[in-house]
């Protein structure tokens, strides 16, 4: 196989370390650790690596497959599911996860039932929903209820604590206010256990502003984060933090131009429907010059999140497999074979790293 394949996602693994150190520094400064969320990047072991060199205290995903990976790969952690897990999947959960995040009595008792199948004790963090109106429990009562039964009759699992998750379905922010309740309720538990639960899991990236911040209720002394350490963009574009002392291009998707030409920006013919049956609008600007690339919606989903580091350059669109760039305005000479480099986002990134086209290469 060709060896010099386009497209290539390049990882800067140096810039990748810088991060996490970064993140985890603060946070221990505020008595919070840190599990190191992979699925942003899709697994990759190789960064699900560096969360492990780096000492963060769980690497965390979504997806079994990814811990696997990462075990299989050799990367030294315990590892946490943050994806309350499927029925189907507990025997997988215990054997490959020490933690997981869970809001179901089914599935709990479906853990318990395979930790002593396996011989392990478990760990679980239940979910509580504070308005985001994804996974948690909501009622207080049967989160109490399900604590007092993890706790007293589910012995191969281990009441190891509770967290909640804010701004990822109902855009909800993770302020003081809203994680005071978090506390709140494992105030609660603790006082019919009878004992102080090792984890209050205050959330993802979306809850870090508060360590920034220095106003995260005292109690929170556990954080999920991905996008804060693999792109550190968020924060930065939608909540106006400064986040300069962060690597914010520790991946760089790379294209290969295979097309060049002056052609109208307006279509000619009777315009109906795109490949996805949408029926587009143009603006018509005369004669521009377009670049094509080998790259396509396959491999990043959303053309317009796509941020090209000429920035010269426009996106015009995509199919399946081709983008077109308006390269008129660019100082660069495009020419069939250069290669053209983008920045990702949290969304564009999923898709490049989960893309069989895409290379991955390691610097
Ligand atoms: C995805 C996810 C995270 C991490 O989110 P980031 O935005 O990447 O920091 C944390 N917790 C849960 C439950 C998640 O699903």
């Amino acid at each position: 196989m060709n060896k010099n394949k386009y497209p290539k996602l390049v990882v800067d693994l140096k810039k990748l370390r810088h991060n996490i150190d970064h993140v985890l520094i603060k946070c221990q400064d505020q008595g919070i650790e840190v599990a190191g969320v992979i699925k942003g990047c899709t697994g990759l072991p190789e960064c699900a690596n560096q969360f492990a060199l780096a000492g963060c205290r769980y690497i965390a995903t979504s997806r079994l497959e990814q811990i696997e990976e990462a075990r299989n790969f050799g990367v030294q952690s315990d590892f946490m599911m943050i994806r309350i897990p499927m029925l189907s999947e507990a025997a997988d959960v215990v054997r490959l996860a020490e933690v997981s995040l869970n809001s179901e009595m089914k599935v709990l008792e479906a853990l318990n039932h395979q930790a002593g199948l396996q011989d392990r004790r478990h760990k679980v963090i239940l979910m509580v929903d504070l308005g985001d109106l994804r996974e948690g429990y909501w009622d207080k009562e049967e989160l109490l209820q399900a604590a007092l039964r993890v706790e007293n009759e589910l012995y191969n699992l281990e009441l190891a604590g509770i967290g909640t998750n804010l701004g990822c379905y109902g855009a909800i922010a993770a302020t003081p206010e809203k994680l005071n309740e978090l506390v709140e309720c494992v105030e609660m538990i603790e006082e019919k256990i009878g004992r102080e639960l090792e984890f209050v899991s205050g959330g993802s990236t979306t809850s870090y502003p508060r360590v920034l911040e220095g106003n995260m209720p005292r109690r929170i002394n556990q954080l999920r984060i991905g996008e804060a350490i693999i792109l550190a963009k968020d924060l930065q574009d939608l909540w106006g933090f400064d986040m300069s002392d962060m690597h914010q291009d520790v991946f760089t998707l790379q294209a290969e131009v295979i097309e060049v030409k002056e052609k109208p920006s307006y279509p000619v013919g009777q315009i109906e429907f795109d490949a996805f049956g949408n029926h587009p609008a143009f603006e018509d600007q005369g004669v521009h010059k377009r670049a094509i690339i080998g790259l396509g919606k396959v491999d990043f989903a959303f053309a317009d999140m796509l941020l090209p580091r000429d920035e010269d350059i426009k996106i015009l669109g995509a199919s399946s497999d081709h983008t077109i760039l308006d390269v008129q305005n660019c100082k660069h000479d495009y020419k069939v074979g250069d290669v053209v480099e983008f920045d990702l986002c949290y969304a564009t990134i999923v898709y490049a790293t989960n893309s069989q086209n895409v290379d991955v290469v390691y610097i």
